[in-house]
């Protein structure tokens, strides 16, 4: 028999990898559950995805070119989606995930990759091979054989369950599309807007998302709250008021989001990509891009260790994951830990946002995912304006708290 992969999740991660095994031409069976729900996402994608991995931009609903942060106190900072040289190709494109995903799993078909439509239910990696047991949609019990299995399960990732590793730490979103009026609908036309604030969100974020005909909007909490998720999106539309006003609710989606990658990233015959393998990014729960590109990376991995796929071959993928990207992983995790600790912080974060050397520097790692160096001048105005508005806000912390007067407010 020739060598066979076998891919659990036929979404982003999953279809990215069957496309990239089949480059080489590696048999490659894709094994997914879902086939017409969409995954639940905000669908927010940077150009070096369309550009990476040769999308067409027809998959886009719309281009956002203005970005929206607003504190809990209301302060605003609108502000160009522009990097450092700015060009045509900054944006941030609105996609919506049933589309996005059909075109991925199409491709990869189209590259030769089958897919079966079925939930996988058992699993046994041996020193011979992998045999998966799977339950058809009609309920028939299916067994597949295969050298090497790749988890793009999602943030539960039965294919880790049934290996027996432990889950990984989650947080949770919960978005609605909801379809304005026309009026409403071009006031969000190519904007897209960030809110923070424990009413919405005590440690993430709620956004506004323009989609071809509605708005996704959705907040985002920490395993802590995942509990008063569904409260936390009705104070969220509260404060949008009228902006809402004569909507329809056309969707109402949630799912987990990894909050920690993963100890390992492969394991004997066992590879893990996206989510299920931990890798969205902290701040801005970004997780599209990185499941494409880790489904790249593990099958270009493996498709050169396929003869000997041991733990330590194929984690020469961890390894380069790492080198790569564990600077950018690392300073996002900081920045979110630093901007949404508390709501002092969040003020302190939108008033960074009105640098312009932040926004440009932000725009440069979401869009195009390249830490941009920057002139020493410009990074110490933006250390001293970060400083000096970290002051301001500490100050005025403590001037409320020592206040009887109510006048006295963290704006
Ligand atoms: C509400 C919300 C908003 C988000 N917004 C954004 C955003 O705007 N931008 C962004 O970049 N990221 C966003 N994310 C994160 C993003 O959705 C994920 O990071 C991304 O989808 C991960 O892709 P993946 O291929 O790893 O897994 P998934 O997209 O989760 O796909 C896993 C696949 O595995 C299948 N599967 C699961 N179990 C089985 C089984 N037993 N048998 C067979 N198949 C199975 C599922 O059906 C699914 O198709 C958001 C997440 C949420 C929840």
């Amino acid at each position: 028999m020739a060598q066979r992969v076998l891919i659990v999740g036929a979404s982003v991660g999953g279809a990215t990898a069957a496309a990239t095994l089949r480059e080489s031409g590696i048999e490659t069976v894709m094994l997914e559950r879902e086939l017409v729900k969409p995954k639940p996402c905000g669908g927010a994608v940077p150009p070096a995805a369309f550009d990476e991995f040769d999308l067409p931009h027809t998959l886009i609903d719309r281009k956002v070119r203005t970005c929206a942060v607003t504190s809990p106190t209301n302060q605003q900072t609108v502000f160009p989606v522009q990097g450092t040289m700015p060009s045509d190709n900054d944006y941030v494109a609105m996609v919506r995930r049933e589309v996005f995903d059909g075109f991925l799993r199409e491709r990869a078909q189209n590259h030769g990759a089958t897919l079966i439509h079925g939930t996988l239910t058992g699993l046994r990696v041996t020193a011979s091979g992998v045999t998966a047991t799977y339950h058809t949609p009609q309920g028939n019990e299916q067994t597949l054989l295969a050298d090497v299995i790749i988890g793009a399960d999602g943030a539960y990732s039965p294919t880790a369950k049934l290996l027996g590793l432990p889950p990984t730490i989650r947080a949770v979103a919960l978005q609605e599309r909801i379809a304005l009026s026309p009026a409403w609908m071009d006031h969000w036309h190519d904007l897209a807007a960030l809110y923070l604030g424990r009413d919405a969100s005590p440690d993430l974020y709620a956004w506004v998302f323009p989609k071809c005909d509605h708005v996704a909007v959705g907040v985002g909490t920490g395993p802590q709250h995942t509990r008063s998720i569904r409260d936390l999106l009705q104070r969220f539309k509260a404060r949008l008021g009228d902006m809402l006003d004569g909507g329809t609710v056309l969707l109402r989606e949630a799912h987990a989001l990894p909050m920690y990658p993963r100890k390992h990233l492969a394991y004997d015959r066992v590879m893990f990509v996206g989510d299920a393998a931990g890798l969205v990014v902290h701040t801005s729960g970004e997780g599209i891009y990185w499941a494409m590109k880790s489904g790249q990376m593990a099958a270009q991995v493996l498709s050169q260790s396929l003869d000997a796929p041991s733990a330590h071959q194929l984690r020469r993928y961890e390894r380069l994951w790492w080198k790569q990207y564990g600077n950018m992983y690392a300073f996002l995790r900081m920045l979110q830990s630093w901007g949404y600790r508390n709501e002092r912080q969040m003020e302190v974060f939108t008033a960074m946002c009105r640098n312009i050397d932040v926004q440009q520097l932000t725009f440069d790692s979401y869009m195009h995912k390249r830490m941009a160096t920057m002139p020493w001048v410009a990074q110490l105005h933006m250390t001293r304006d970060i400083a000096l508005n970290q002051l301001r806000y500490t100050m005025l912390e403590r001037a409320v708290r020592q206040s009887s007067s109510p006048s006295v407010q963290l704006a």
